[in-house]
């Protein structure tokens, strides 16, 4: 099928290279020039495993381009993905511009029939202002063009993300009654059929519940993630080991292991903005989501639970203390750095006169970018960061070091290696990768999240 994505991040590519993959002919459309100049020249603007073979393998095979033309993009795709950010306005709500802008383009250029899918995660509501938007730049133009409007949420996790694409749990398709929803809904029926083959894994549904469905998702996950942080922080108190913990609830089959890990709080592009998109939603009906409130709280103090600990071994005053940091992106296997836990922790260390030492497998380049603007109103303190280019070097000189993302190459360091570069031989681990008993016996001061030690 010829298929147009509209947004060339996280989800549009691996959307299209996936699509392309499974031999549709695939046009990648992107109103950023640099991007785009980079995917054509051979590069890939993102981390995300396997993600730069699958385009090269489907651009060899002429299954896949790049471009900042919207006319041409509007012409090729007889389905036209929007997937396009949706990020936080201040209020918290989701910020539409760049959807209703693709849908504005996709008004002025088409001149068929066109299925358009919203893989956006957006708000209860967004398929009906897409669908107005059309409309209205039809009618300011005397056209008069049939189309569909779909929502498609996607589901797919950063760092893992082909996997999901490619292995979906579930396919949420939300269609209109109408004539044109029918015919949108075979359309979509045949594109996803090959991931049906074995199994039917495609739910229809109208496109308020289909909106829904994604947020809902994601807040369920995250309130998951909220609940443990707040049991961990009690574990502290009362001497108990949420890890433990963990495993005794998650063998409930109700309850499941999934998500029950506790940490340093969730980040990220995804349940942040959309918990909090989804409270705004909440407010616009007069519906208090008191739940969803609470765990955006409880992440937000999460966030900080590491900080808390190093001001209670260390002091308020850090300065002449010096921490390594591992892991800065808010998850492994990518470089995604929106929202992470690291921004937070690290600015708060460095206001307190700290100096840092940090290292991340892959997300060095775009946590530069990230300081640089976390440190736009004191630049001066940019100098008490060091980025290091291995975990080791990160060590170095260090007092203690902070382990805040559970990248593999944590997992298994060297640690009388670590324990002679430490001068205080402190671990705080965000994650609870080590055990404790272990680092007792290593001879390591150990702090986890909810490890009988606050
Ligand atoms: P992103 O910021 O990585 O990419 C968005 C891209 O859209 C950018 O490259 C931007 O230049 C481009 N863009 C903006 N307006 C455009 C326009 N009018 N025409 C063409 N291109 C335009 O975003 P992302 O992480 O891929 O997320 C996209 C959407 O998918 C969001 O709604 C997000 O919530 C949702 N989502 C994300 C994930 C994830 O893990 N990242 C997972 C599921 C759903």
């Amino acid at each position: 099928m010829k298929i147009t994505v509209i947004g060339s991040g996280y989800v549009g590519l691996v959307t299209g290279a996936c699509l392309a993959e499974l031999g549709n002919h695939v046009f990648c459309l992107d109103l950023d020039q640099q991007k785009i100049d980079l995917l054509n020249s051979g590069g890939v603007p993102i981390y995300e495993p396997g993600l730069d073979a699958m385009i090269a393998r489907n651009r060899d095979a002429g299954r896949i381009q790049f471009s900042t033309d919207i006319q041409a993009a509007v012409d090729h795709g007889d389905i036209q993905f929007i997937a396009v950010g949706t990020p936080s306005k201040e209020d918290g709500s989701a910020d539409l511009q760049h959807v209703l802008s693709a849908a504005q383009h996709i008004g002025q250029h088409m001149s068929g029939y066109k299925v358009i899918v919203n893989k956006s995660t957006v708000p209860v509501g967004t398929a009906d202002q897409v669908k107005a938007t059309i409309n209205e730049v039809l009618s300011e133009t005397n056209r008069v063009i049939d189309f569909s409007v779909v929502s498609n949420p996607e589901f797919l996790k950063e760092g893992a993300a082909i996997d999901d694409f490619m292995h979906p749990d579930r396919i949420v398709i939300g269609t209109y009654e109408d004539d044109a929803g029918c015919q949108a809904k075979d359309w979509m029926r045949k594109l996803y059929a090959p991931f049906n083959r074995h199994h039917e894994r495609t739910y229809y549904m109208d496109v308020r519940s289909a909106e829904l469905t994604k947020y809902a998702a994601n807040a369920m996950l995250a309130t998951r993630i909220s609940f443990m942080n707040e049991l961990a922080n009690l574990a502290d108190y009362v001497g108990a080991d949420i890890d433990q913990v963990r495993q005794g609830i998650g063998s409930d089959a109700r309850i499941g292991y999934g998500f029950l890990y506790a940490g340093t709080g969730y980040g990220g592009s995804c349940f942040p903005k959309d918990v909090r998109a989804l409270v705004q939603t909440g407010n616009q009906y007069q519906q208090d989501l008191k739940i969803l409130k609470a765990v955006e709280s409880v992440n937000t103090t999460q966030k900080l639970i590491l900080v808390r600990k190093v001001v209670n071994r260390y002091g308020d005053d850090l300065k002449g203390k010096t921490f390594a940091i591992w892991g800065l992106s808010f998850k492994p296997n990518t470089d995604d750095m929106r929202e992470a836990p690291s921004r937070m922790i690290i600015k708060e260390l460095v206001g307190r006169g700290a100096k840092v030492q940090a290292y991340d497998p892959v997300a060095m380049k775009e946590a530069q970018h990230c300081f640089n603007l976390d440190f736009r109103e004191s630049p001066q303190n940019l100098e008490q960061i060091t980025l290091c280019e291995t975990m080791l070097s990160a060590l170095k000189g260090c007092d203690a070091l902070i382990l805040i993302t559970e990248w593999k190459e944590f997992r298994s360091p060297d640690f009388t290696q670590l324990k002679n570069s430490l001068i205080d031989s402190v671990i705080f681990d965000g994650r609870n990768l080590y055990e404790p008993n272990e680092m007792t016996n290593f001879g390591f001061e150990y702090y986890g999240v909810g490890r009988c030690n606050s």
